[in-house]
Protein backbone atom coordinates (compact mmCIF):
# COMPACT_ATOMS: atom_id res chain seq x y z
CA UNK A 1 0.00 0.00 0.00
CA UNK A 2 1.05 3.51 -0.14
CA UNK A 3 2.42 4.44 2.84
CA UNK A 4 4.17 7.53 1.64
CA UNK A 5 2.88 11.27 2.80
CA UNK A 6 1.28 13.03 -0.45
CA UNK A 7 1.57 15.89 -1.80
CA UNK A 8 -0.73 18.49 0.84
CA UNK A 9 -1.26 15.80 3.28
CA UNK A 10 -0.93 16.02 6.80
CA UNK A 11 0.59 13.52 9.19
CA UNK A 12 -3.22 12.87 10.47
CA UNK A 13 -4.24 12.53 7.06
CA UNK A 14 -1.49 9.86 6.17
CA UNK A 15 -2.39 8.07 9.72
CA UNK A 16 -5.83 7.98 8.34
CA UNK A 17 -4.92 6.32 5.10
CA UNK A 18 -3.36 3.44 7.52
CA UNK A 19 -5.95 3.14 9.22
CA UNK A 20 -8.27 2.90 6.63
CA UNK A 21 -6.78 0.46 4.54
CA UNK A 22 -6.45 -1.84 7.71
CA UNK A 23 -10.14 -1.02 8.68
CA UNK A 24 -11.04 -2.65 5.29
CA UNK A 25 -9.75 -5.51 6.26
CA UNK A 26 -12.04 -5.95 9.56
CA UNK A 27 -14.81 -4.58 8.02
CA UNK A 28 -14.71 -7.44 5.12
CA UNK A 29 -15.19 -9.74 7.39
CA UNK A 30 -17.59 -7.94 9.87
CA UNK A 31 -20.17 -7.50 7.39
CA UNK A 32 -21.49 -9.76 4.35
CA UNK A 33 -19.16 -9.66 0.97
CA UNK A 34 -22.21 -7.95 -1.27
CA UNK A 35 -22.36 -4.96 1.27
CA UNK A 36 -18.82 -4.91 1.34
CA UNK A 37 -18.37 -5.03 -2.90
CA UNK A 38 -21.26 -2.39 -3.03
CA UNK A 39 -20.55 0.05 -0.17
CA UNK A 40 -17.08 0.11 0.84
CA UNK A 41 -14.76 -0.97 -1.55
CA UNK A 42 -15.41 2.43 -2.90
CA UNK A 43 -15.25 4.89 -0.38
CA UNK A 44 -12.21 6.96 0.48
CA UNK A 45 -10.78 8.79 3.20
CA UNK A 46 -10.97 12.77 2.77
CA UNK A 47 -9.80 14.53 5.89
CA UNK A 48 -9.00 13.77 9.58
CA UNK A 49 -8.23 16.32 12.08
CA UNK A 50 -7.27 14.35 14.38
CA UNK A 51 -10.37 13.98 16.03
CA UNK A 52 -13.19 13.93 13.48
CA UNK A 53 -12.63 12.03 10.14
CA UNK A 54 -14.71 12.26 7.24
CA UNK A 55 -15.09 9.27 4.67
CA UNK A 56 -16.23 9.91 0.84
CA UNK A 57 -18.53 7.61 -0.51
CA UNK A 58 -19.15 7.96 -4.57
CA UNK A 59 -22.97 8.73 -4.76
CA UNK A 60 -25.59 10.37 -2.62
CA UNK A 61 -27.49 7.08 -1.94
CA UNK A 62 -24.26 5.38 -1.12
CA UNK A 63 -23.88 7.80 1.28
CA UNK A 64 -27.10 7.84 3.16
CA UNK A 65 -26.90 4.23 3.00
CA UNK A 66 -23.31 3.42 4.66
CA UNK A 67 -23.83 6.05 6.65
CA UNK A 68 -27.41 5.00 7.77
CA UNK A 69 -27.00 1.19 8.34
CA UNK A 70 -23.03 0.74 9.29
CA UNK A 71 -22.06 4.46 10.39
CA UNK A 72 -21.59 3.14 13.98
CA UNK A 73 -19.71 0.28 12.92
CA UNK A 74 -17.32 2.12 10.58
CA UNK A 75 -17.07 4.48 13.54
CA UNK A 76 -15.91 1.46 15.67
CA UNK A 77 -13.52 -0.36 13.03
CA UNK A 78 -11.48 3.00 12.44
CA UNK A 79 -11.43 4.20 16.22
CA UNK A 80 -9.95 0.61 17.03
CA UNK A 81 -7.83 1.30 13.86
CA UNK A 82 -6.85 4.65 14.53
CA UNK A 83 -5.59 3.92 18.37
CA UNK A 84 -8.92 6.83 19.68
CA UNK A 85 -12.56 7.22 19.56
CA UNK A 86 -13.26 9.48 16.23
CA UNK A 87 -16.32 10.80 15.18
CA UNK A 88 -17.30 9.80 11.82
CA UNK A 89 -18.75 11.73 9.14
CA UNK A 90 -19.65 10.06 5.10
CA UNK A 91 -19.97 12.98 2.59
CA UNK A 92 -20.73 12.39 -0.93
CA UNK A 93 -17.33 12.43 -3.33
CA UNK A 94 -17.84 12.09 -7.03
CA UNK A 95 -15.25 9.96 -8.65
CA UNK A 96 -12.77 12.03 -10.08
CA UNK A 97 -13.32 14.36 -7.58
CA UNK A 98 -14.78 17.60 -9.54
CA UNK A 99 -17.61 18.51 -8.20
CA UNK A 100 -20.89 17.44 -10.59
CA UNK A 101 -21.10 20.20 -12.86
CA UNK A 102 -24.21 19.15 -14.20
CA UNK A 103 -24.04 15.83 -14.93
CA UNK A 104 -26.40 13.45 -14.07
CA UNK A 105 -25.31 11.56 -10.57
CA UNK A 106 -23.64 8.31 -10.59
CA UNK A 107 -26.13 5.11 -10.45
CA UNK A 108 -26.00 3.05 -7.47
CA UNK A 109 -23.63 -0.31 -7.95
CA UNK A 110 -25.63 -2.93 -9.60
CA UNK A 111 -25.47 -5.02 -6.68
CA UNK A 112 -27.83 -2.38 -4.31
CA UNK A 113 -30.65 -3.33 -6.51
CA UNK A 114 -30.03 -6.75 -5.62
CA UNK A 115 -30.30 -5.59 -2.15
CA UNK A 116 -33.03 -3.06 -2.52
CA UNK A 117 -35.23 -6.15 -3.45
CA UNK A 118 -35.39 -7.67 0.56
CA UNK A 119 -34.65 -3.46 1.83
CA UNK A 120 -36.82 -0.58 0.86
CA UNK A 121 -34.10 2.05 -0.43
CA UNK A 122 -33.87 5.61 1.25
CA UNK A 123 -34.32 8.27 -1.28
CA UNK A 124 -31.25 10.62 -1.08
CA UNK A 125 -31.91 13.67 0.86
CA UNK A 126 -33.53 16.23 -1.29
CA UNK A 127 -31.98 19.66 -1.27
CA UNK A 128 -33.49 22.35 0.05
CA UNK A 129 -32.79 25.54 -2.74
CA UNK A 130 -31.50 28.55 -1.23
CA UNK A 131 -33.38 31.52 -0.64
CA UNK A 132 -32.04 34.35 -2.80
CA UNK A 133 -32.94 37.92 -3.85
CA UNK A 134 -34.20 37.82 -6.98
CA UNK A 135 -33.46 41.24 -7.55
CA UNK A 136 -29.70 40.70 -6.62
CA UNK A 137 -28.33 39.28 -9.83
CA UNK A 138 -24.66 40.16 -12.11
CA UNK A 139 -27.26 42.05 -14.47
CA UNK A 140 -28.22 44.53 -12.14
CA UNK A 141 -24.63 44.76 -10.27
CA UNK A 142 -23.27 48.03 -11.03
CA UNK A 143 -19.48 47.34 -12.21
CA UNK A 144 -16.92 50.44 -11.43
CA UNK A 145 -13.37 50.79 -10.00
CA UNK A 146 -14.07 50.17 -6.71
CA UNK A 147 -16.21 46.89 -6.73
CA UNK A 148 -14.37 45.41 -10.36
CA UNK A 149 -11.93 42.42 -8.84
CA UNK A 150 -15.01 41.26 -6.59
CA UNK A 151 -17.53 41.31 -9.47
CA UNK A 152 -15.02 39.69 -11.63
CA UNK A 153 -14.10 36.65 -9.48
CA UNK A 154 -17.52 36.09 -8.56
CA UNK A 155 -18.39 36.00 -11.83
CA UNK A 156 -15.68 33.75 -12.35
CA UNK A 157 -16.30 31.45 -9.45
CA UNK A 158 -19.67 31.07 -10.69
CA UNK A 159 -19.00 30.25 -14.34
CA UNK A 160 -16.43 27.13 -13.34
CA UNK A 161 -17.40 26.32 -9.66
CA UNK A 162 -14.49 25.01 -7.95
CA UNK A 163 -12.10 25.76 -10.77
CA UNK A 164 -10.92 29.44 -11.06
CA UNK A 165 -10.36 30.56 -7.40
CA UNK A 166 -10.84 28.51 -4.37
CA UNK A 167 -11.99 30.12 -1.76
CA UNK A 168 -13.22 33.21 -3.06
CA UNK A 169 -13.21 35.73 -0.24
CA UNK A 170 -14.90 39.48 -0.45
CA UNK A 171 -14.95 41.82 2.05
CA UNK A 172 -15.93 45.59 2.49
CA UNK A 173 -17.92 47.92 4.39
CA UNK A 174 -21.64 47.85 4.92
CA UNK A 175 -23.79 48.23 2.07
CA UNK A 176 -21.37 48.01 -0.57
CA UNK A 177 -22.76 44.75 -2.18
CA UNK A 178 -21.58 41.91 -0.54
CA UNK A 179 -24.54 39.84 -0.36
CA UNK A 180 -25.73 40.97 -3.37
CA UNK A 181 -22.42 39.42 -5.37
CA UNK A 182 -22.69 36.07 -2.97
CA UNK A 183 -26.64 35.92 -4.43
CA UNK A 184 -25.14 36.81 -7.60
CA UNK A 185 -23.07 33.49 -7.68
CA UNK A 186 -26.13 31.91 -6.27
CA UNK A 187 -28.27 32.36 -9.49
CA UNK A 188 -25.85 32.17 -11.72
CA UNK A 189 -24.99 28.61 -10.93
CA UNK A 190 -28.67 27.29 -10.20
CA UNK A 191 -28.63 28.59 -13.79
CA UNK A 192 -25.90 27.38 -15.98
CA UNK A 193 -25.53 24.14 -13.59
CA UNK A 194 -28.95 22.78 -12.30
CA UNK A 195 -27.72 19.88 -11.01
CA UNK A 196 -25.35 21.72 -8.36
CA UNK A 197 -26.14 21.67 -4.87
CA UNK A 198 -25.72 25.84 -3.76
CA UNK A 199 -26.11 26.77 -0.17
CA UNK A 200 -26.41 30.48 0.93
CA UNK A 201 -26.20 30.66 4.73
CA UNK A 202 -25.14 33.81 6.95
CA UNK A 203 -21.91 32.89 9.70
CA UNK A 204 -24.93 33.85 12.11
CA UNK A 205 -27.27 31.10 10.91
CA UNK A 206 -24.16 28.53 10.79
CA UNK A 207 -23.62 29.36 15.00
CA UNK A 208 -27.05 29.28 15.44
CA UNK A 209 -27.94 26.20 13.76
CA UNK A 210 -24.55 24.19 14.49
CA UNK A 211 -25.86 25.20 18.34
CA UNK A 212 -29.13 23.79 18.13
CA UNK A 213 -28.05 20.94 16.30
CA UNK A 214 -25.74 20.31 19.37
CA UNK A 215 -28.44 20.60 21.59
CA UNK A 216 -31.07 18.46 19.68
CA UNK A 217 -28.40 15.62 19.42
CA UNK A 218 -29.11 16.15 15.36
CA UNK A 219 -25.01 16.72 14.56
CA UNK A 220 -24.84 14.11 11.94
CA UNK A 221 -27.64 15.68 9.91
CA UNK A 222 -26.15 19.43 10.49
CA UNK A 223 -22.90 17.62 9.40
CA UNK A 224 -24.38 16.00 6.16
CA UNK A 225 -26.24 19.03 5.42
CA UNK A 226 -22.97 20.98 5.15
CA UNK A 227 -20.51 18.67 3.49
CA UNK A 228 -22.72 18.18 0.78
CA UNK A 229 -22.86 20.92 -1.28
CA UNK A 230 -21.18 21.92 -4.55
CA UNK A 231 -20.85 25.48 -4.22
CA UNK A 232 -21.35 27.12 -0.12
CA UNK A 233 -21.62 30.40 -0.22
CA UNK A 234 -21.07 31.73 3.93
CA UNK A 235 -21.87 35.70 4.11
CA UNK A 236 -20.73 38.24 7.34
CA UNK A 237 -18.79 35.23 8.41
CA UNK A 238 -17.46 37.75 10.80
CA UNK A 239 -19.88 36.56 12.64
CA UNK A 240 -17.98 33.46 13.89
CA UNK A 241 -15.37 34.85 15.01
CA UNK A 242 -15.00 33.77 18.80
CA UNK A 243 -16.42 30.91 19.42
CA UNK A 244 -14.72 28.08 19.77
CA UNK A 245 -16.78 25.27 18.86
CA UNK A 246 -18.45 26.72 16.34
CA UNK A 247 -15.46 28.09 14.86
CA UNK A 248 -13.70 24.23 14.78
CA UNK A 249 -17.18 23.20 13.34
CA UNK A 250 -16.67 25.56 10.42
CA UNK A 251 -12.94 25.20 9.98
CA UNK A 252 -13.95 21.07 9.64
CA UNK A 253 -16.78 21.87 7.01
CA UNK A 254 -14.42 24.51 4.82
CA UNK A 255 -11.67 21.77 4.80
CA UNK A 256 -13.96 19.11 4.15
CA UNK A 257 -15.22 21.29 1.43
CA UNK A 258 -11.61 22.51 0.29
CA UNK A 259 -10.28 19.44 -0.05
CA UNK A 260 -13.20 17.74 -2.11
CA UNK A 261 -12.65 20.49 -4.89
CA UNK A 262 -15.99 22.80 -3.82
CA UNK A 263 -16.57 26.28 -4.30
CA UNK A 264 -16.48 27.98 -1.04
CA UNK A 265 -17.85 31.94 -1.00
CA UNK A 266 -17.00 34.17 1.80
CA UNK A 267 -17.70 37.41 2.05
CA UNK A 268 -16.96 39.38 5.45
CA UNK A 269 -16.63 43.32 6.96
CA UNK A 270 -12.90 42.75 7.21
CA UNK A 271 -10.61 41.11 5.58
CA UNK A 272 -9.23 37.89 7.44
CA UNK A 273 -6.18 39.28 8.68
CA UNK A 274 -8.32 41.17 10.78
CA UNK A 275 -10.47 38.34 11.49
CA UNK A 276 -8.24 38.31 14.72
CA UNK A 277 -9.93 35.92 16.66
CA UNK A 278 -10.11 33.64 13.74
CA UNK A 279 -7.90 30.38 13.36
CA UNK A 280 -4.49 30.91 12.06
CA UNK A 281 -5.59 27.84 9.57
CA UNK A 282 -8.55 29.12 8.85
CA UNK A 283 -6.86 32.46 7.64
CA UNK A 284 -4.13 30.78 5.72
CA UNK A 285 -6.44 28.83 3.75
CA UNK A 286 -8.63 32.13 3.12
CA UNK A 287 -5.05 34.08 1.35
CA UNK A 288 -4.50 30.69 -0.06
CA UNK A 289 -7.29 31.72 -2.22
CA UNK A 290 -8.49 35.49 -4.09
CA UNK A 291 -9.63 38.00 -1.71
CA UNK A 292 -11.22 41.01 -3.22
CA UNK A 293 -12.21 44.19 -1.85
CA UNK A 294 -15.17 46.58 -2.32
CA UNK A 295 -14.94 49.94 -1.46
CA UNK A 296 -17.30 52.58 -1.58
CA UNK A 297 -18.00 53.42 -4.87
CA UNK A 298 -16.94 56.49 -6.81
CA UNK A 299 -19.05 59.26 -8.07
CA UNK A 300 -19.47 57.81 -11.50
CA UNK A 301 -20.54 54.35 -10.05
CA UNK A 302 -22.91 55.94 -7.94
CA UNK A 303 -24.52 57.92 -10.70
CA UNK A 304 -24.66 54.64 -12.92
CA UNK A 305 -26.31 52.63 -9.86
CA UNK A 306 -28.98 55.21 -9.27
CA UNK A 307 -29.44 54.72 -13.30
CA UNK A 308 -29.68 51.00 -12.49
CA UNK A 309 -31.91 51.40 -9.82
CA UNK A 310 -34.42 53.91 -11.28
CA UNK A 311 -34.51 51.33 -14.69
CA UNK A 312 -35.88 48.50 -12.16
CA UNK A 313 -38.40 50.29 -10.72
CA UNK A 314 -39.14 52.19 -13.46
CA UNK A 315 -39.38 55.44 -12.52
CA UNK A 316 -38.32 58.56 -14.33
CA UNK A 317 -35.72 60.75 -12.89
CA UNK A 318 -33.94 64.14 -14.30
CA UNK A 319 -30.18 63.26 -14.41
CA UNK A 320 -30.09 66.46 -12.26
CA UNK A 321 -31.74 64.92 -9.41
CA UNK A 322 -29.02 61.69 -9.98
CA UNK A 323 -26.20 64.25 -10.23
CA UNK A 324 -27.60 65.80 -6.79
CA UNK A 325 -27.96 62.48 -4.75
CA UNK A 326 -24.62 60.85 -5.84
CA UNK A 327 -22.98 63.89 -4.81
CA UNK A 328 -24.45 63.89 -1.19
CA UNK A 329 -24.50 60.18 -0.14
CA UNK A 330 -21.53 58.26 -0.17
CA UNK A 331 -20.08 55.65 1.60
CA UNK A 332 -23.11 53.16 1.17
CA UNK A 333 -25.50 51.54 -1.66
CA UNK A 334 -27.78 50.83 0.55
CA UNK A 335 -28.23 54.53 1.79
CA UNK A 336 -28.00 56.04 -1.53
CA UNK A 337 -30.56 53.66 -3.29
CA UNK A 338 -33.32 54.31 -0.01
CA UNK A 339 -32.83 58.21 -1.06
CA UNK A 340 -33.92 57.50 -4.61
CA UNK A 341 -36.41 55.43 -3.13
CA UNK A 342 -38.04 57.95 -0.52
CA UNK A 343 -37.72 60.46 -2.86
CA UNK A 344 -39.76 58.78 -5.52
CA UNK A 345 -41.99 57.40 -3.06
CA UNK A 346 -42.74 61.02 -1.93
CA UNK A 347 -43.29 62.53 -5.35
CA UNK A 348 -45.96 60.13 -6.25
CA UNK A 349 -47.72 60.11 -2.85
CA UNK A 350 -47.95 64.10 -3.81
CA UNK A 351 -48.79 63.07 -7.14
CA UNK A 352 -45.45 65.51 -7.97
CA UNK A 353 -42.89 64.87 -10.49
CA UNK A 354 -39.07 64.17 -9.07
CA UNK A 355 -37.82 67.88 -8.60
CA UNK A 356 -34.32 69.01 -7.34
CA UNK A 357 -35.98 70.65 -4.81
CA UNK A 358 -37.80 67.69 -3.43
CA UNK A 359 -34.77 65.98 -3.82
CA UNK A 360 -33.55 68.33 -1.36
CA UNK A 361 -35.62 68.00 1.32
CA UNK A 362 -35.74 64.82 1.96
CA UNK A 363 -31.82 64.57 1.43
CA UNK A 364 -32.02 67.37 4.68
CA UNK A 365 -34.84 64.76 6.20
CA UNK A 366 -32.64 61.57 5.22
CA UNK A 367 -29.83 63.12 7.08
CA UNK A 368 -31.54 64.11 10.17
CA UNK A 369 -32.13 60.52 10.74
CA UNK A 370 -28.40 59.63 9.95
CA UNK A 371 -27.70 61.65 12.76
CA UNK A 372 -30.10 59.62 14.76
CA UNK A 373 -28.66 56.71 14.17
CA UNK A 374 -25.49 57.66 15.13
CA UNK A 375 -26.49 59.48 18.13
CA UNK A 376 -23.87 60.11 20.87
CA UNK A 377 -24.18 56.79 23.42
CA UNK A 378 -25.14 57.02 26.99
CA UNK A 379 -22.68 56.45 29.56
CA UNK A 380 -24.60 53.57 30.37
CA UNK A 381 -24.98 52.15 27.08
CA UNK A 382 -20.85 51.93 27.14
CA UNK A 383 -20.44 50.28 30.33
CA UNK A 384 -23.34 47.89 29.65
CA UNK A 385 -21.53 47.01 25.82
CA UNK A 386 -17.83 46.35 27.25
CA UNK A 387 -19.28 44.37 30.47
CA UNK A 388 -20.72 42.41 27.79
CA UNK A 389 -17.77 42.16 25.35
CA UNK A 390 -15.79 40.81 28.04
CA UNK A 391 -18.77 39.24 30.27
CA UNK A 392 -18.14 41.19 33.35
CA UNK A 393 -20.69 43.44 35.70
CA UNK A 394 -20.60 46.64 36.12
CA UNK A 395 -18.94 46.31 39.41
CA UNK A 396 -16.21 44.33 38.34
CA UNK A 397 -15.17 47.46 35.95
CA UNK A 398 -15.96 50.19 38.43
CA UNK A 399 -14.53 48.24 41.28
CA UNK A 400 -10.65 47.34 41.98
CA UNK A 401 -10.16 44.31 41.16
CA UNK A 402 -6.51 44.35 38.93
CA UNK A 403 -6.52 41.16 36.63
CA UNK A 404 -5.77 41.37 33.50
CA UNK A 405 -9.00 41.26 31.92
CA UNK A 406 -10.41 43.84 34.17
CA UNK A 407 -7.63 45.91 33.80
CA UNK A 408 -8.31 46.52 30.09
CA UNK A 409 -11.69 46.64 29.91
CA UNK A 410 -12.11 49.62 32.76
CA UNK A 411 -9.22 50.52 30.47
CA UNK A 412 -11.69 50.89 27.53
CA UNK A 413 -14.54 51.43 29.28
CA UNK A 414 -12.71 54.73 29.45
CA UNK A 415 -11.29 55.54 26.18
CA UNK A 416 -14.94 54.81 25.23
CA UNK A 417 -16.48 57.30 27.71
CA UNK A 418 -14.36 60.04 26.49
CA UNK A 419 -14.16 58.89 22.69
CA UNK A 420 -17.83 58.22 22.56
CA UNK A 421 -19.49 59.26 25.20
CA UNK A 422 -18.00 62.55 24.95
CA UNK A 423 -17.62 62.67 28.54
CA UNK A 424 -15.56 64.97 30.53
CA UNK A 425 -12.23 63.29 32.04
CA UNK A 426 -13.10 64.53 35.38
CA UNK A 427 -16.29 62.59 35.49
CA UNK A 428 -15.10 59.49 34.38
CA UNK A 429 -12.89 59.20 37.18
CA UNK A 430 -15.55 60.58 39.25
CA UNK A 431 -17.05 56.72 38.22
CA UNK A 432 -14.26 55.04 38.73
CA UNK A 433 -12.85 56.59 41.91
CA UNK A 434 -9.69 57.70 39.94
CA UNK A 435 -8.32 61.25 39.11
CA UNK A 436 -8.66 62.88 36.01
CA UNK A 437 -5.10 62.15 35.00
CA UNK A 438 -5.33 58.49 35.59
CA UNK A 439 -8.33 58.59 33.17
CA UNK A 440 -6.38 60.97 30.79
CA UNK A 441 -3.75 58.19 30.95
CA UNK A 442 -6.12 55.27 30.07
CA UNK A 443 -7.42 57.28 27.29
CA UNK A 444 -3.70 58.16 25.62
CA UNK A 445 -2.62 54.11 26.34
CA UNK A 446 -5.74 52.90 24.32
CA UNK A 447 -5.71 55.83 21.64
CA UNK A 448 -1.73 54.87 20.81
CA UNK A 449 -1.87 50.93 20.81
CA UNK A 450 -5.06 51.28 18.40
CA UNK A 451 -3.13 50.92 15.37
CA UNK A 452 -0.50 48.35 16.54
CA UNK A 453 -2.45 46.12 18.87
CA UNK A 454 -4.95 44.03 17.08
CA UNK A 455 -6.50 42.74 19.47
CA UNK A 456 -7.23 45.86 21.43
CA UNK A 457 -8.52 47.45 17.52
CA UNK A 458 -10.49 44.20 17.16
CA UNK A 459 -12.50 45.06 20.42
CA UNK A 460 -12.94 48.34 19.66
CA UNK A 461 -14.22 47.59 16.60
CA UNK A 462 -16.68 45.06 17.48
CA UNK A 463 -17.93 48.07 20.65
CA UNK A 464 -17.74 50.78 18.03
CA UNK A 465 -20.31 48.80 16.24
CA UNK A 466 -22.60 47.98 18.66
CA UNK A 467 -22.53 51.66 19.86
CA UNK A 468 -23.65 52.65 16.54
CA UNK A 469 -20.79 53.81 14.56
P1 LIG B 1 -23.48 44.39 1.90
O1 LIG B 1 -23.84 42.93 1.91
O2 LIG B 1 -22.09 44.65 1.43
O3 LIG B 1 -23.79 45.07 3.20
P2 LIG B 1 -25.62 44.55 -0.04
O4 LIG B 1 -25.16 43.53 -1.00
O5 LIG B 1 -26.73 44.18 0.86
O6 LIG B 1 -24.40 45.11 0.82
O7 LIG B 1 -25.98 45.87 -0.86
C1 LIG B 1 -26.83 46.89 -0.35
C2 LIG B 1 -27.75 47.36 -1.46
O8 LIG B 1 -26.99 48.04 -2.44
C3 LIG B 1 -28.44 46.24 -2.16
O9 LIG B 1 -29.75 46.64 -2.49
C4 LIG B 1 -27.62 46.04 -3.44
O10 LIG B 1 -28.42 45.58 -4.50
C5 LIG B 1 -27.14 47.44 -3.72
N1 LIG B 1 -25.84 47.49 -4.39
C6 LIG B 1 -24.62 47.47 -3.80
N2 LIG B 1 -23.65 47.55 -4.71
C7 LIG B 1 -24.25 47.61 -5.91
C8 LIG B 1 -23.79 47.70 -7.26
N3 LIG B 1 -22.48 47.76 -7.54
N4 LIG B 1 -24.70 47.76 -8.24
C9 LIG B 1 -26.02 47.72 -7.96
N5 LIG B 1 -26.52 47.63 -6.72
C10 LIG B 1 -25.66 47.58 -5.70
MG1 LIG C 1 -24.55 41.78 3.50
Amino acid sequence: MDDQLHLGEDENMLALRRAWDRAMHTLANRVNKPSFESWFKSMKPVSFDGERVTLGAPSPFACEWVSKRYGSLVREVLSQHLGKTVEVTIVHVPPEKRPLLGEPPPEPPASAHKEATTVVEPEPPPFEKPVLNPKYTFENFVVGNSNRLAQAGAMSVARAPGQSYNPLFIYGGAGLGKTHLMHAIGHYVLQAHPRLRVAYLSGETFAQQYITALREHRIEAFRQKYRNVDVWLVDDIQFIAGKEHTKEEFFHTFNTLYQMGRQVVFASDRPPRELHTMDDRLRSRFEAGLIADIAPPEFETRVAILQKRAQIEGIQVPDQVLYHIAYAVEGNVRTLEGVLISIAARASVHGKPITLQLASEVLSRHYVDEKQVHAIPSEQAVLQAVCQRFGLTTQDILGDQRSREVLMARQIAMYLLREKAQLPLQQIGQMFGKNHSTVLHAYNRVKTSLNKDKELSSIIYDLNTVLGN
